[in-house]
């Protein structure tokens, strides 16, 4: 069933060292998507762990400590934006993982560009900016992780009579 769902955003290290974070907010604000939760975090091992759990499992140790290593060097911001399936609008927002398949008009696709082959070539992780849950169940536990209730806010916008 539709719905209006709630869903995890993080701008990555690279996002802060590049002067991104007003922009790529933006981006999810014009599209009537709303802000309901906001930190900023210096994430430790053990926390990367419990955000990239089964990240080691899906591409294998390297990609993992690249990832892991990358989002522990400098603080990161994390949004909540809840607006009608959320999830997967977000995700369309953000465009694919590798900046190089992402679509014009999409974060990675206009703010990046590196591939997989480069990052691998390289050891690199794959500069791309931003985190976004992946489907409904990875955003409630990335939502749980991140914030806790207390932390998260009810209120009006203007656009939402209009976009939900
Ligand atoms: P997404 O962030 O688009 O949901 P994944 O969940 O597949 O992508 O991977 C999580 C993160 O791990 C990616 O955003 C990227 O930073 C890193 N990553 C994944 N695969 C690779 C790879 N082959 N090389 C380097 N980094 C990778």
């Amino acid at each position: 069933m539709s719905a209006v769902e709630r869903t995890l955003v993080l701008l990555k290290p690279d996002a802060l060292a590049r002067g991104l974070v007003g922009r790529i907010v933006q981006r999810f604000e014009e599209a009537g998507l709303k802000v309901i939760g906001v930190k900023m975090k210096l994430m430790d091992a053990d926390f990367a762990r419990r955000h990239y759990f089964d990240l080691e499992e899906r591409f294998g140790a390297s990609v993992y400590n690249a990832t892991a290593t990358f989002m522990q060097q400098a603080p990161v911001i994390a949004l909540v934006l809840e607006g009608a399936e959320a999830v997967a609008n977000v995700r369309r927002l953000a465009g694919k993982t590798f900046p190089n398949e992402s679509a014009p008009g999409t974060i990675r696709g206009d703010f990046a560009h590196t591939s997989k082959a480069y990052s691998e070539a390289n050891h690199q992780v794959v500069a791309n900016l931003i985190h976004a849950s992946g489907n409904t169940e990875e955003a409630k536990y990335e939502v749980e992780l991140w914030f806790d209730s207390s932390e998260l806010f009810e209120y009006k916008t203007l656009a939402e009579r209009f976009v939900f």
